[in-house]
């Protein structure tokens, strides 16, 4: 039963962030008052206590220069005048004999008795301080030298009379409290809670309809729920560009994939139809084995671009001198420049050391000058070189080739991407996705700038120390 209760409590933050609130505030609230109740009582205490010393030195002072009847005299004036006095006054001989006394009415039990050596009728037999009184009475009192007692008095109900009023009315204020709290909680709570409702609401309409477009609207202010919701946003974003990535790279693996295996059927069809001519079956089985290699190279690079992008791809990582690295990359390269009469160039430098792969350092630096060679025409100049930038080793392909326009720079950088003056080339347009998937993977970026007609300067920069 208690369970049931408890249950949308638990389940809903938002109520239970509102009751703690409400709590909170009425907790807050009561304690406030009853600081104010403790001083404001401690105040009138202190003020009481001096007015009854004053009171109380008045009355001393009296008695030390008239006497006993200048006492009696003064107290029975002031008794008669309709103004605020101590309520008890009493002067006891070193014999503890009643000389003076004022009280109220109430508080004396009088025996009526012949008048006494003071000439004074009415003795007091006992004083009686109503209960009530009794446990706010203030007494002040002072013994002369010569043993004469002096004791003002006085009852404190009207500390009570001041104080009671502030008691009800906070007893009474306490369920307006209450409410108070309890809605300025609910509204608080509603415009805190605005931004973690909207998050629900865009997840739930992208789990209901599938679309990925939906977004938390965001406000201008910034506080964690902002930044919360703008990191959700951003999330949604690299999902659906992930998603979308994925479906093109889908999409193009297919419609790539589909020219080779339309060849491998069509030469292993043609090899059918001659079988008894033994050396055209073995040009098309020859022909099948190159589409097939094309095929298992594109996958491969693909698996390879896909394990270094979710960073699966397992790097032997040692300190490698990248500067060898290229001149031998060069080398294998200068072949392909030397049969398209262009010049390859590799300036020669430091050392530079890095802490790397070198087998995937070496596809990525010929890739790059694959590309370089390709794209440019006989008679152009490809210049590659190695340098470092404070943390990072700076490797730099620069082509005197066709250039890239500025609309496909962002793209030739995406899988199975080919320019539209590139198709003519040999390629599978994965080349420069594993350059920046394995560069990536190594903790570094890469770059191009390029303008057509004019060449290409690709750069690719990783961490020396191998951090990232
Ligand atoms: P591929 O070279 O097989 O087409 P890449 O991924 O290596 O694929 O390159 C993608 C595209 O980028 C190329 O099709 C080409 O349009 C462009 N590109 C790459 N390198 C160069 C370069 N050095 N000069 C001009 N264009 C380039």
């Amino acid at each position: 039963m208690v369970r049931n209760v408890l249950d949308p409590l638990r389940r809903n933050l938002g109520l239970r962030l509102n009751l703690w609130y409400a709590v909170l505030f009425t907790v807050c609230s009561a304690a406030l008052f009853l600081l104010l109740y403790v001083l404001l009582t401690h105040a009138l205490e202190v003020k009481e206590r001096e007015v009854l010393e004053a009171q109380l030195q008045r009355y001393a002072t009296l008695y030390q220069a008239g006497g006993v009847s200048a006492l009696r005299r003064a107290l029975f004036r002031e008794d008669a005048t309709p103004r605020e006095k101590p309520f008890f006054v009493r002067l006891l001989s070193p014999r503890n004999t009643v000389l003076v006394v004022l009280a109220p009415e109430e508080w004396l039990t009088f025996e009526d008795i012949e008048p006494g050596w003071d000439g004074y009728r009415r003795q007091v037999g006992v004083l009686r301080i109503p209960k009530d009184e009794e446990k706010d009475f203030a007494l002040a009192s002072l013994v002369f030298p010569d043993g004469t007692l002096l004791q003002v008095g006085r009852s404190a109900s009207k500390r009570a009379m001041l104080l009671d009023p502030f008691r009800r009315t906070f007893l009474g204020a306490f369920g307006v409290i209450v409410v108070l709290g309890f809605a300025a909680g609910a509204l608080f709570v509603n415009r805190a809670m605005l931004p973690v409702r909207q998050i629900i609401g865009t997840a739930r309409s992208i789990i209901a309809t599938g679309r990925l477009e939906s977004r938390v609207p965001l406000r201008p202010r910034r506080d964690e729920l902002d930044e919360l919701a703008g990191l959700f946003n951003t999330l949604l974003d690299r999902n659906q560009a992930l998603i979308r990535g994925m479906r093109e790279a889908l999409d193009n693996v297919a419609h790539d994939l589909r020219t080779p295996l339309a060849r491998l059927r069509g030469a292993a069809e043609q090899a059918l139809r001659n079988a008894g001519d033994l050396a055209s079956a073995q040009a098309a089985l020859a022909d099948c084995v190159e589409e097939s290699d094309r095929v298992l190279s594109m996958l491969n690079t693909l698996m390879d671009i896909s394990e270094a992008e979710a960073g699966t791809l397992r790097l032997q990582r040692r300190s490698t001198d990248l500067h060898r690295l290229l001149a031998e990359v060069v080398e294998v390269y200068g072949v392909v420049a030397e049969e398209k009469r262009v010049a390859l160039r590799h300036p020669s430098s430091v050392p530079v050391e890095a802490v790397v792969d070198e087998t995937r350092m070496r596809q990525v630096l010929g890739n790059l000058l694959d590309n370089a060679i390709k794209y440019t025409d006989p008679g152009g100049e490809v210049t590659a070189g190695v340098n470092v930038e404070g943390e990072q080793a700076v490797v730099r392909v620069r082509d005197t080739g066709h250039g890239i326009p500025a609309g496909e720079l962002d793209r030739i950088w995406a899988r199975l991407y080919r320019g539209d003056r590139s198709r003519s080339q040999r390629g599978l347009g994965l080349g420069l996705s594993l350059v920046k998937a394995v560069v990536e993977a190594h903790g570094g970026t890469v770059g191009v700038a390029s303008r057509p007609g004019t060449g290409s300067d690709f750069t690719v920069r990783v961490p020396r120390t191998g951090a990232g």
